[in-house]
């Protein structure tokens, strides 16, 4: 996979002795526990997060009908499936996915601050805060896209959904070639958080 979305080293270390810096604070004058930080990290590991989204978006793949279904109405269908979280947890109220298609390209932002769809994608990446991307995603999605390396043909169009408290969206991305037969589980492997955010496309298989 490409390391665009990659950010430095320093960056992550620096963020993270500020965290700790915080943390101990916070502990220190006991306004949390000890172990309250580790149990909501352990929250965006094993129960919200882009595994929840990557299944929602291979069982579409593999069955048009829950396709419609998710598209129609998506929490219902998200229930159906045996996730950890349903549409109840934090910030996974009123999630709607969209579908990208041979016309159709999504890209998901949020204008105001950083709405996004923590039950299906976990916590949003530092850049989706990001004033320009922000701004920038609605004047010009085009050129944001290729940025991001998806090249976007003029034929099709570009929709770009603005989450808020109302509505937090998620794109459900084309099923790249060459993954006829895959498993369920193979074809959710291949789903990335950035391709249900829209920046970019699920890339076929290594042969
Ligand atoms: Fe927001």
């Amino acid at each position: 996979m490409s390391d665009i979305f990659a950010f430095p080293d320093d960056r992550e270390a620096s963020s993270a002795a500020k965290v700790r810096a915080l943390e101990a604070l916070l502990i220190e004058k006991g306004i949390i526990g000890s172990d309250s930080v580790d149990t909501v990290l352990r929250h965006f590991e094993t129960v919200a997060g882009p595994f929840n989204g990557a299944k929602i978006v291979a069982r579409a793949w593999v069955d048009p009908a829950y396709k419609a279904r998710l598209l129609k109405d998506t929490p219902a269908a998200i229930a159906e499936l045996d996730l950890p979280v349903g549409m109840t947890g934090a910030e996974g109220e009123h999630m709607v996915a969209v579908a990208n298609s041979a016309d159709v390209h999504n890209l998901i932002i949020c204008t105001l601050c950083s709405c996004y769809p923590w039950p299906v994608l976990g916590l949003p990446p530092y850049w989706y805060k990001d004033p320009v991307f922000r701004a920038r995603g609605v004047r010009e999605p085009r050129a944001v896209l290729s940025e991001f390396g998806v090249a976007v043909p003029e034929t099709k169009a570009v929709k770009v959904w603005d989450s808020s408290a109302q509505i937090r969206w998620f794109v459900v991305p084309e099923r790249p070639a060459n993954t006829e037969g895959m498993s369920e589980e193979a074809l959710a492997a291949l789903v990335t958080p950035e391709s249900m955010m829209g920046v970019a496309l699920v890339a076929a298989p290594q042969a």
